[in-house]
């Protein structure tokens, strides 16, 4: 349920709605909008609950149900678009955020030439796998700890924000230590103990679309994190599961578009995962800003053929330089920048 302040209620008004939701045994969230106050109330048995409870409380405008699963996430929750900033680096904005980088991080000159490439053509934020969620037990799991040493040092280096995986609940506070995003992957999207703990941590946080999930559960489990008092929440769509195996995954690109419709959480895209080679990647990367995206997640390696992990779908250093040129004039022309 959505309590919505009249313009210029006293912070007592708030108080008092606030209090006797507690009453009912209901947890509240506020939404401090820069012209009203939004309330929303949440528990179990709202839907038993009258609105008029609330309604007839002093300072209260109206009172709605959000009838769809995701609360927090929702435009009825927040009317205007989340900026999450990274130290100085806001998503969400005019800028279109590029994070670039290699799969994974697999040594100290690797990292730091993939730091110096990504950064020279124009991206702001450094990617680099530590903990691998890998299909197979059997392949390169990442270089954990020492891999986060390494994007620590590159992101001094550089001057530049990193952004790594975690995979375990248990490493929240060990990457979080290192990182300045959180990414959680499509397999742990529904991972609710992982969402739960990074919602604690209060840490930025990337949060990909689980590739059989729907927008509403993609949603649902951003709730997880809001939940928590973790308003640094950007969505990633990265390409869903489909009957079409032409590419790696089918990108919805629709997404863009409809998460921009139903909730204020910006919503950035990856297409090396959805393409699966590197030849599809620029026009995905092209086709997502001119969507709305704001931001894209690509991968680059120095020398896509050494790389470990997801070399035929790295970028060359020459590629993702030209690809950030044209992405510009995109940019530009749907009234955004990079
Ligand atoms: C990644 O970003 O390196 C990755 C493993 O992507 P995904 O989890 O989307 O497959
Ligand atoms: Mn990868």
């Amino acid at each position: 349920m959505i309590v919505e302040m009249r313009t210029g209620a006293i912070p007592e008004e708030v108080d008092g709605v606030v209090e006797r939701a507690k009453s009912l045994g209901l947890n509240v969230q506020l939404n401090l909008g820069t012209d009203k106050t939004v309330v929303a109330l949440l528990g179990r048995n709202t839907g038993q609950l009258s609105t008029d409870i609330f309604a007839v409380l002093p300072g209260v405008e109206s009172v709605t149900r959000i009838m769809k699963p995701y609360k927090l996430a929702s435009r009825e929750f927040k009317a205007e678009d989340s900026l999450v900033s990274i130290n100085g680096v806001e998503v969400g904005g005019k800028r279109v955020v590029i994070m670039a980088g290699p799969c994974a991080v697999e040594n100290t000159e690797q990292l730091a030439e993939a730091a110096r490439i990504i950064k020279e053509s124009g991206a702001c934020i450094l990617r680099g796998g530590a903990f691998k969620p890998r299909t197979s037990p059997f392949s390169f799991q990442g270089m954990g700890k020492s891999g986060l040493e390494l994007l620590a040092r590159a992101r001094e280096q550089f001057g530049i924000p990193v952004i790594t995986e975690v995979v375990d609940p248990h490493d929240v506070d060990l990457v979080s230590g290192y990182a300045d995003i959180l990414q959680v992957g499509p397999r742990n999207m529904q991972n609710y103990a992982l969402l739960t703990s990074i919602g604690r941590s209060k840490c930025p946080v990337v949060l990909k679309r689980g590739f059989s999930c729907t927008v509403t559960e993609w949603l649902t489990a951003a709730d997880y994190l809001l939940a928590e008092g973790n308003s640094q929440v950007i969505l990633c769509e990265r390409g869903i599961r489909t009957f079409e195996d032409s590419a790696r995954f089918s990108l919805d690109i629709c997404s863009v578009p409809v998460i921009k419709r139903f909730s204020h959480l910006p919503v950035i895209v990856d297409p090396s995962h959805a393409a699966g080679h590197y030849s599809l990647v620029p026009a995905i990367a092209r086709a997502a800003v001119a969507a709305g995206a704001d931001g894209l997640l690509i991968e680059v390696h120095p020398n896509p053929k050494e790389a470990l992990v997801d070399g035929l779908q790295s970028l060359t250093p020459s590629d993702f330089a030209r690809l950030m040129d044209e992405l510009r004039s995109i940019a530009k022309s749907v009234g955004r920048y990079i």
